[in-house]
Parts: structure tokens; C-alpha cells; sequence
């Protein structure tokens, strides 16, 4: 096992515009992180480099205590599993498995010994004898992640390894991934741009945009603050909902202009907020509560009608137009509005994120709960709570 330091580490493909800006990064021995980001912002690149795949342009990279730019791929004891399964069509499970201790000449006993172990552990057992072809997608990539496990490497590296696989495998083998981590805590990076892997499998998110860190830290640190507009939006499903507003301040009374309503705030998170300062508020679905009355005086609402309602389950989205502005709440669909009602949705201020317009930073970053343990807050327990808002998970 070994631990990963980027420092000032840099990528421009042939003298073109940088891909990777100066970044500096530690991965903790036996971490899972997870690399995420839209198409094309540079995690492939920064994974191959930590691969050995690609040259380093500037900076350096260490796995343990050693720097390891100049050190070849097969020298850096990594193992990386890609997107297509890449297996020897030709070859058995059995021997795709082994390949790599064969050309290491490991004892057969051994090899035997080892092949079955992982096997075992990616629930392969059965299927050792079969060729590639004959087996499912989610099937083929447990036995790329045998053979890339099989010669316990220091690092395990993942791109977008569930990808091709339908929404069923993807969760299946996301859960085998995550439980074999669990049991061997090799280190790990793991690249995807979808947000739902990254919250499920990661000890800790790198999240990327153009080239550069956009923000880090748990998942549960991501999705409660968003330290941008891009992050807010990027985390979180079903995605998060924003809305126009202009701050007014006159001596201690702040409030927000939308849409028309004024809605009063107060607290010392909004203490960044200036008059007249034009700002982009957000709110998660699932903390969007929604009635058929009209709210109380004072209430962060707005009036619309509902335009689209989709049944999740035991939860439903429900889209709601609001003066030209379309707002998601979740709710429980034991009680849910027709499309077309007229209803109001309601915004609790504590989760209320409040991002400047201009510099895209989120200006009232400490959440109400943030300093309350735990923060687990039943429907009951919150004054606006009617008709469906709750807890949200991630
Ligand atoms: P991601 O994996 O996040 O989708 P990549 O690391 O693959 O992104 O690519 C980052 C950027 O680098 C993209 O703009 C891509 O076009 C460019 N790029 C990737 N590989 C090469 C290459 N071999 N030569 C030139 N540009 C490349
Ligand atoms: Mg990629």
C-alpha cells in the first residue's frame, strides 16, 4: 500500500493549452478517492499519470516516499482497471486471471492459490473456465478487476470502470467495488463523472473543472457545502434548484428580492450578503416543502403551478412552474398535487445556499446544522412541514 503526493503537478499534450493546471494533492494510504468531473476536465490524464501512461509536464509526483516521474509503468506496482474490459478474448477467465503472475514466473501451487482467492471475492468461482465473450458486461469487468487485483498492487486505479454497464450492474458491481475496498484498503482512485458513484464509493471527492480542483473534501461535505455554483450544482440528486434574487439591506433588516417576495433572512451566515448584490439562491429538492394553502406571512415561498409530476417510488419530483422559473421539490407521493394545481413551495432559510452571482462563490457557507450534532431534523420538528418536507439523504 502507499500513499500518493501530486505537488505542482502539471499536463499540456504536446505544447497545446494546458489540460491540467498546477495541482497539488494527497491520496492517504488505503483512501478511496474518487476523481469527479464533467467530460473532458482532466481526470483520465491525471489517472494516467499516476499510471505511468503519460508523461508528467511539470511537477511532481510520489507514490510512497519515491518520486516517480521518470519511473516506468510497470515498475510503479499500480494496477489499472478501464472503461472496456480489456481481456484476452482468446484466453479463460482462469488465465486472463493469471497472466500477470505467470509472466512474474510465480510457483503454479501459488497461482492456483491466489486465482481462486480473488475469484472468490469477486464471486467469479463458477465462471473460471469460460472465455470473455460468454459472459455478461458486469461479468467481464469483475474479472479485469481480478486480474488487475491479483497481483496486490500498491495503488488500484479506476476509469470510469462501470460505464458500460447497464444501471442494474453498475449498482451491483459499484457494491462489490466498495466491499472489496473495505477488505483489502489498497489505495485507491477512482475516476467517473457521475456524482451518485462518487458519493457511494468515496472516502473523499476531488472535485475537477477545467483542469483544475474545484473543490475536495467527503461526500457528505459536498453536498451540504458547496463551496461554488458549479459543485452545488453538480452534486446532488435530483439536482439542485437555483433562483435569482437581489439581496436588500437597510441597517439590520436583510432580505432577498424574488420574484417579487421579499423573503426575510436572518442569522450571522448572511452576514457576506450586501445591498443590492445579485445572487443565485439554491436549494435542494428535498428540502422544498410543498402545500396547496398559501404560506404564512414571512415564509421563503413562492406560488406556482405544477407542471410535471414523477413518481420515484415512495418519493416523487414534483416540477413546478413559478413565475417562468421551474423548481423541483421530492416528496412523499402518498399525497401528491395534479399537474396543473395551483401550489406553494415553501424554502426553509436554514437550507438556503446563497452563491454571488458574479464570483460564483457561495457567500453564507456554514449551514445552520452544520453546528448542530446531529443533523437529522424530522418533518415534524420544522415549522413548515405540511405536506412533505423531510430529511434528505444523499
Ligand atoms: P476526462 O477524462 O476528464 O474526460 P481527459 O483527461 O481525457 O478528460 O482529457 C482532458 C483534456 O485533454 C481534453 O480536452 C482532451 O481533449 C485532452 N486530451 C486528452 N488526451 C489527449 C491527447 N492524447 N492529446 C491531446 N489532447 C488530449
Ligand atoms: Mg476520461
Amino acid at each position: 500500500m502507499a500513499n500518493i503526493t501530486c505537488k505542482a503537478l502539471s499536463k499540456q499534450y504536446d505544447g497545446g493549452a494546458p489540460v491540467l493546471h498546477p495541482l497539488d494533492l494527497q491520496i492517504d494510504e488505503g483512501e478511496f478517492v474518487v476523481l469527479l468531473g464533467p467530460s473532458g476536465c482532466g481526470k483520465s490524464t491525471m489517472l494516467r499519470m499516476i499510471a505511468g501512461l503519460e508523461e508528467i509536464s511539470g511537477g511532481d509526483l510520489m507514490i510512497g516516499d519515491a518520486v516517480v516521474n521518470a519511473v516506468p509503468a510497470r515498475e510503479r506496482n499500480v494496477a489499472m482497471v478501464f472503461q472496456n474490459y480489456a481481456l484476452y478474448p482468446h484466453m479463460s477467465v482462469y488465465d486472463n486471471i493469471a497472466f500477470g503472475l505467470r509472466r512474474l514466473h510465480t510457483p503454479k501451487d501459488e497461482i492456483d492459490r491466489r486465482v481462486r482467492e480473488v475469484a472468490a471475492m469477486l464471486n467469479l468461482d463458477a465462471l473460471l473456465e469460460r472465455k470473455p465473450r460468454a459472459m455478461s458486461g458486469g461479468q467481464q469487468q469483475r474479472a479485469a478487476i481480478a486480474r488487475a487485483m491479483i497481483k496486490t498492487p500498491a495503488v488500484f486505479l479506476f476509469d470510469e470502470p462501470l460505464s458500460n454497464l447497464d444501471a442494474k450492474l453498475r449498482a451491483q458491481l459499484r457494491t462489490d467495488i466498495k466491499r472489496l475496498h473495505q477488505r483489502l484498503k489498497t489505495t485507491t482512485v477512482y475516476v467517473t463523472h457521475d456524482q451518485l458513484e462518487a458519493m457511494t464509493l468515496a472516502d473523499r471527492v476531488i472535485l475537477m473543472r477545467g483542469g483544475r480542483i474545484e473543490q475536495e473534501g467527503t461526500p457528505t461535505e459536498l453536498y451540504r457545502r458547496p463551496r461554488t455554483l458549479f459543485a452545488a450544482g453538480f452534486i446532488g440528486t435530483p439536482a439542485m434548484n437555483f433562483i435569482d434574487g437581489v439581496v436588500e439591506r437597510s441597517g439590520e433588516a436583510l432580505s432577498v428580492r424574488v420574484k417579487g417576495e421579499a423573503w426575510p433572512l436572518h442569522g450571522p451566515r448572511f452576514g457576506r450578503l450586501q445591498d443590492a448584490q445579485a445572487v443565485r439562491l439554491a436549494i435542494r429538492p428535498n428540502y422544498v416543502g410543498l402545500t396547496e394553502g398559501a404560506s404564512p406571512p414571512g415564509a421563503l415561498a413562492l406560488r406556482g403551478t405544477v407542471e410535471l409530476v414523477e413518481v420515484l417510488g415512495a418519493e416523487a419530483l414534483v416540477t413546478v412552474e413559478c413565475a417562468g422559473e421551474r423548481l423541483a421539490a421530492l416528496v412523499p407521493s402518498a399525497r401528491l398535487p395534479a399537474p396543473g394545481a395551483s401550489v406553494t413551495l415553501e424554502f426553509g432559510m436554514q437550507d438556503l445556499h446563497v452563491f454571488d452571482t458574479k464570483t460564483e462563490e457561495n457567500l453564507a457557507l456554514e449551514l445552520q446544522y452544520d453546528t448542530a450534532d446531529p443533523p437529522l431534523r424530522t418533518p415534524a420538528a420544522r415549522p413548515m412541514a405540511k405536506a412533505g418536507v423531510h430529511q434528505g439523504a444523499i
